[in-house]
């Protein structure tokens, strides 16, 4: 009796491990626990892909602004913009004015855990009460890299298991920004000093740190930011520049464009001025390093015509 209950306990409990151990390998190996992954939220694409560089597969990033058809200036937040950032661990906004409405609905989502990093703070460039603050700081090169790092810091936060990787991902991303950083000296090494027009203040850093001087009337530029109507006295002014050949090349702002900014354009073709492109978020197909790269490229060929 004693001993037929012994084997049936044998049995019972190898029929119960068989079971339990197949899963358990087959699943979850209690050695390597999959990684959490981080709900992030960044207020636009260049955001959003610095985010998904530095964080890899750990992150599972949503960026709020993405069409490039899309004046981000303008941009008003809809209700799943809401429910992902009350999700949200970790939140990147620019700041400076440029993307209030994440402050805004984390606050109204009552979501007061999240890792929040700002562009604007991490660049150290504004000055309370400033008021003709460029707030384009993701064309400034040293912002975004000391950006990259901020940024690994607050996925290591809500991930502490990555922050290995974060901080590896970080130093190879900061080494590609050097890249372009290099680029920007080959043109400040050519052409210092060389005027240059735009038509909204998106490129200024980058012209900046090539060197080159921006000729064109603040208000102009100021007015097309803010999609305002430019006075006829200032479009004029705007217009005799290219005219008179005061500006090497014309950097378009694509994404805030209107009839006025058109004719500016239209100007500068006449008069065998260079045009180059821009757009405040990251164009369909490319990441931030090679979006930035070829926007580099494109002005340095521009002033070499
Ligand atoms: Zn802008």
């Amino acid at each position: 009796m004693r001993a037929f209950a012994g084997r049936g306990l044998v049995v019972v409990t190898a029929a119960v491990l068989v079971p339990l151990f197949g899963c358990g390998a087959s699943v979850t190996p209690a050695s390597a626990p999959s990684p959490a992954i981080v709900p992030v939220v960044a207020s636009t694409n260049v955001y959003g892909d610095v985010v998904r560089q530095i964080g890899g597969d750990r992150v599972r990033v949503v960026s709020v602004i993405t069409d490039p058809a899309q004046d981000p200036h303008s941009y008003e937040a809809d209700t799943r913009t809401r429910l992902e950032l009350s999700r949200a661990e970790v939140v990147v906004e620019n700041g400076g004015g440029y993307d209030g409405f994440v402050g805004d609905l984390l606050r109204s989502a009552n979501n007061s855990s999240a890792e929040v990093v700002n562009a604007v703070e991490v660049s150290g460039m504004y000055r309370p009460g400033e008021e003709e603050f460029n707030e384009h700081v993701w064309y400034d090169m040293p912002t975004m890299s000391r950006l990259a790092d901020r940024i690994a810091a607050a996925l290591a936060t809500a991930s502490p298991d990555g922050s290995d990787a974060f901080r590896k991902n970080a130093a190879d991303f900061k080494e590609k920004l050097r890249a372009v950083e290099d680029a920007e000296a080959r043109i400040r090494e050519d052409h210092a000093g060389a005027a240059v027009a735009v038509t909204e203040p998106v490129p200024l850093y980058m012209i900046e740190a090539c060197g080159l001087r921006n000729v064109t009337p603040p208000d102009f530029s100021e007015a097309v930011e803010e999609g305002d109507e430019v006075s006829p006295r200032v479009l004029r002014e705007t217009l005799d520049l290219l005219a008179d050949r005061k500006a090497e090349t014309l950097v378009y702002n694509e994404q805030t464009s209107s009839p006025q900014t058109e004719r500016v354009q239209q100007a500068a073709r006449d008069n065998g001025i260079p045009v180059v492109p821009v757009t405040e978020t990251l164009p369909p197909g490319k990441d931030y390093i090679a979006w930035m790269t070829d926007n580099v490229d494109a002005l340095g060929r521009a002033l070499e015509k």
